[in-house]
This record gives structure tokens, sequence and C-alpha cells, in this order.
């Protein structure tokens, strides 16, 4: 979700929120990643034909190739989130967090946003 859409749908704080949520969800898949590629290890020393052999291989290398893809989602994710959330302080009044969105959401960064206490108005690089 864009960060526009996802700040004029739910708010800043609940789009930060989900951000959060979704990078710790790709942490647990890269967790059960690194276990399906302990498991393929191990077992590789159990099997003896080749067709066993070629299917352990193949796990391993599905578990390698998802577990590395998660680990890149993850770090994107929560780096994009905390990257946002430190220019979510209002430069005029320090409230952080409590901003709407102004004008109607692009995809082009910047987003403007305007303070709900103050009414200052800046923008946040995405
Ligand atoms: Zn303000």
């Amino acid at each position: 979700m864009q960060l526009a859409e996802g700040i004029q749908r739910h708010g800043f704080r609940k789009w930060y929120e989900r951000q959060l949520l979704r990078s710790h969800a790709h942490l647990v898949l890269t967790l059960f990643s690194v276990l399906g590629l302990m498991g393929a290890l191990e077992a590789a020393s159990r099997f003896h034909t080749w067709q066993d052999q070629l299917t352990d291989a193949l796990a391993l290398l599905a578990s390698a190739g998802i577990g590395l893809w998660s680990l890149r989602r993850y770090l994107y994710l929560l780096s994009h989130a905390e990257y946002v959330a430190n220019q979510a302080r209002c430069p005029a009044c320090a409230t952080y967090g409590r901003f709407t969105l102004v004008g109607a959401p692009s995809a082009e960064p910047p987003v403007r946003v305007c303070c709900r206490q103050c009414q200052h108005r800046w923008s946040i690089d995405a």
C-alpha cells in the first residue's frame, strides 16, 4: 500500500503499525525458511537415491530462495516505515504522528501533510 493511500485510509499511526506487522510477518517467514533449510540439510545425509536427493536439493533451494526474499522484504518494510516515522513530527509544534493528508493521494513523493494540532503543512518524503 502506498504511503499517501495508507495515511488517507487508516491514518499515520495505523499505517505505521501495519507496516511493522507486515515486516515482522516477513521475519517470521524468514525464520521458518531457516528451519526448512536446516531440515533439508539434515535430510541430505539420509537420502541415498538420486530422486530423493533431487527432491531434497529442490527443497533446499526453495527454502534458501524464500528465506532471502523474505529477509530482504522484512528489511525494506522496516527501514521504509522508520524512514517515514522519522519525518512524522510536526516541525512547528513537535506533535508526533497527528496529521492529515493534503489533497488527493498520489503515488509520487513527497506526500504533503497538515498537522492536526497547529495546521502547519510539510512534506514527507516516502
Ligand atoms: Zn503542528
